[in-house]
């Protein structure tokens, strides 16, 4: 049996077909981990029924197989580790660290402008009052962590997070809980993915602290935004990844990341241009700023 030194993960929400910003994340962590000699774990994060998309947890998977990425272990999935989050939430009850919350989303945007949660229900519910969510008692602790990519991180929870939600109000569990918890628990030891996360890393860090958990490393990539500025996303309708075309667009995203992949591999095979991408893979040359990506979808 080997020690295993580095397990990374990607991580996709099954919301829609994966696009070019989610190819940017599969090899930035994919590759980082091959590099360190480590494993790399999927887990399919459907937690939000409301947002899932009927039959695109097995799309992901066919569509990562296709662009030639091997996975280890079994891949995971949120929605069956409810059990889980519930001993997690159990316990920072336990600890006072997590509390009830009546407020719909009319009430904070009326008492807080910025949209930080105000603390309104921290001090406990009125009789009358209903929970409707579970919200984290953030202490006062100022998170610092290195980003491999974007340096040195500072972050005050009270006044950059606010109490923020573990569970929902609709019943699920909220994404901070369930990511923090889990890249925890399954031996991240890091987490490569991109910079639009980079504000969540601090709540996540800190869920883990609270927990008694390790905190796993983290590089958050740039991230692929259109002409507007925007991410790419289902929302700026970013086009599926065509499985016909997956020379030019892993080559594409080897680009976006900085690595100096010579031009005649873009429309080779893919096996050669991932040979090329494991043996010349640089974590260091990857920028830290976002880029517009307009003309490279073949
Ligand atoms: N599931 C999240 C997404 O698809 C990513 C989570 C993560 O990498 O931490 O945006």
């Amino acid at each position: 049996m080997t020690d295993i030194t580095y397990r990374g993960r990607f991580a996709p929400s099954p919301t829609g077909p994966l696009h070019f910003g989610s190819l940017i994340a599969a090899t930035a962590s994919y590759l980082e981990a091959r590099s360190q000699g480590g494993e790399w774990w999927l887990r399919i994060e459907d937690i939000d029924p409301p947002r899932e998309v009927a039959g695109a947890s097995d799309a992901i998977l066919r569509t990562l197989d296709a662009f030639g990425f091997e996975w280890d272990g079994p891949v995971t999935y949120q929605s069956q580790r409810h059990g889980y989050y519930a001993d997690a939430l159990a316990q920072l009850r336990q600890a006072g660290l997590a509390y009830p919350c009546a407020c719909s989303r009319k009430d904070i945007a009326q008492a807080s402008p910025s949209g930080l949660y105000p603390g309104t229900c921290r001090n406990g519910l009125a009789p009358h009052q209903t929970p409707r969510a579970w919200r984290l008692r953030v202490p006062e602790e100022i998170i610092e962590f290195v980003d491999k990519i974007q340096g040195p991180q500072r972050c005050d929870p009270v006044t950059e997070a606010g109490d923020f939600v573990l569970l929902r109000a609709d019943g699920y569990v909220a994404y901070q809980l369930a990511t923090g918890f889990d890249d925890a628990e399954q031996g991240m030891t890091e987490v490569v993915r991109g910079a639009d996360l980079l504000d969540s890393t601090p709540r996540q860090r800190l869920i883990q602290a609270l927990l008694g958990l390790p905190s796993p490393g983290y590089a958050h990539h740039p991230v692929a935004v259109t002409a507007k500025g925007e991410k790419l996303s289902k929302q700026t309708f970013a086009p599926a990844l065509n499985q016909d075309q997956a020379s030019p667009l892993l080559y594409a995203a080897l680009q976006f990341l900085g690595q100096a992949v010579p031009p005649e591999l873009q429309h080779g095979a893919l096996p050669e241009l991932w040979a090329w991408a494991r043996e010349n893979w640089k974590l260091a040359l990857i920028p830290q700023i976002h880029q517009e990506v307009i003309e490279i979808f073949p």
